[in-house]
């Protein structure tokens, strides 16, 4: 029988991939915290995730009771299609190749976890990063539309990818299925909420899915976006301008991942699935500490000055996601931090990635996408703004040392 929260009271697992590589890059001080082990190709189940990675499904699941751990996290991000709004992580598997991703991916990987030798570890698995949320935004007539939204919402293999996934683990009594749900800053908005739950929901219930396969929502996986803005509110006004009008929060609802994370679990109750359902999020890069994190709500000239001067998310557009400058290190994982709120988590390992600042050959699909860049001027998804990101990135996946340098100097809580 499942928990309510598989983390409460848990020992998460530490991964010696991970945790070996932060050691001799300067991050002692955090190399004992559990990140999420990547399942980020077929042949990441045997020998590990992109970069320096080695370690395979079967090494992690037996390391982790080596550790007498309690829970072990791990990410299914394999679609067929993936990453169909930007480049940097597109994968090996192309837009029709769903049997394959059945076949080849979903099932042994089923198989191993259903070894009854690991049934006492409680397996939290989020499932497909950043596949639903753009199948909302990123398709039709809408500016952000990309070719590749298109097809994977016509040929519905994201659907069915995710549906499949779920009801396969679903069968797995110690897995614990999260669905990833984007962050505040892309299905914030009035227009993206609701049809995302209602999105989530229909894939949940297809491909013989149920909403008893689902455990919750993983929110700000790989993202930015802080846990909270402790200098101003999206309630607020000035001089008769609502904090909602201003450039930056540009009509969102909310201006910081838990209030979106805890109103999108009440969203997706109401669109069908189980009032236990949790969130977790990710609080792996959130943190914007150091010498630029404002200490105090700025003065309330004009709306724009005041969210401006107050707001610690130092990014240039909330749509900015790859290798944000300035970012650090956030909250320490830890279990039911807030109401509804299953734990806050390092998922995305921090160090690695999201992908290379200019055009580098690889052998994992891996495309250029030029939000890397930090000389690029921004497209419809950021309305056109510098990407903010770092230069000299290697390809996502793959160790980034002056980025990892980064936050740890700019960590909040600092270390
Ligand atoms: C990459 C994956 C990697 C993951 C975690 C993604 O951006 O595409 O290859 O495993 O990040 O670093």
């Amino acid at each position: 029988d499942r928990v309510d929260n598989p983390f409460e009271g848990a020992k998460v697992y530490v991964n010696p991939d991970w945790s070996a590589q932060a050691a001799r890059s300067g991050g002692e001080a955090v190399a004992d915290q559990p990140t999420a082990v990547w399942l980020d190709r077929i042949a990441a189940i045997e020998s590990g995730s992109a970069g320096e990675n080695t370690m395979g499904l079967r090494d992690h699941l037996d390391a982790a009771l080596e550790q007498d751990a309690d829970v072990l996290q791990m990410v299914t991000y394999n679609l067929p299609g993936r990453d169909c709004a930007a480049l940097a992580s597109q994968g090996e598997l192309g837009p029709e190749e769903i049997d394959k991703y059945k076949s080849e991916f979903i099932d042994p990987i089923a198989e191993i976890l259903s070894d009854p030798k690991y049934a006492g570890l409680r397996i939290v698995n989020t499932i497909e990063i950043d596949s639903l949320p753009n199948l909302i935004t990123n398709v039709g007539d809408r500016a952000t539309a990309t070719e590749n939204c298109d097809v994977m919402k016509e040929n519905g293999n994201y659907v069915k990818g995710v549906g499949y996934a779920l009801a396969t683990f679903g069968d797995i009594g110690n897995v614990y299925n999260y669905i990833d749900i984007g962050h505040h800053g892309w299905i914030g908005w009035d227009d993206n909420f609701s049809a995302s739950a209602e999105l989530l929901h229909e894939a949940a219930t297809t491909e013989g899915a149920t909403v008893d396969d689902v455990a919750g929502f993983a929110a700000n996986v790989a993202n930015y976006g802080a846990i909270e803005e402790p200098y101003f509110s999206i309630d607020e006004s000035v001089n008769g301008q609502m904090v909602r009008q201003s450039q930056w929060v540009d009509w969102n609802r909310y201006v910081d991942i838990q209030t979106f994370s805890q109103a999108f679990r009440e969203e997706a109750v109401s669109a069908g699935f189980n009032e236990e359902v949790g969130v977790v999020i990710d609080t792996s890069r959130n943190g914007w500490g150091g010498p630029d994190r404002p200490t105090g709500p700025a003065e309330k000239t004009t709306v724009d000055e005041y969210v401006e001067g107050s707001r610690v998310d130092r990014r240039i557009h909330q749509g900015n996601w790859c290798n944000q400058a300035g970012a650090g290190l956030g909250e320490r994982p830890a279990a039911s931090p807030a109401p509804g709120i299953d734990a806050y988590a390092w998922i995305k390992p921090p160090g690695e990635s999201d992908g290379a600042s200019k055009e580098i050959d690889n052998d994992e699909g891996k495309g250029f996408d030029r939000m890397c860049d930090p000389t690029y001027e921004g497209n419809a998804r950021n309305l056109n703004n510098p990407s903010g990101a770092l230069p000299d990135a290697p390809v996502s996946g793959h160790w980034f040392q002056a980025q990892f340098e980064e936050l740890l100097a700019n960590a909040y809580p600092p270390l």
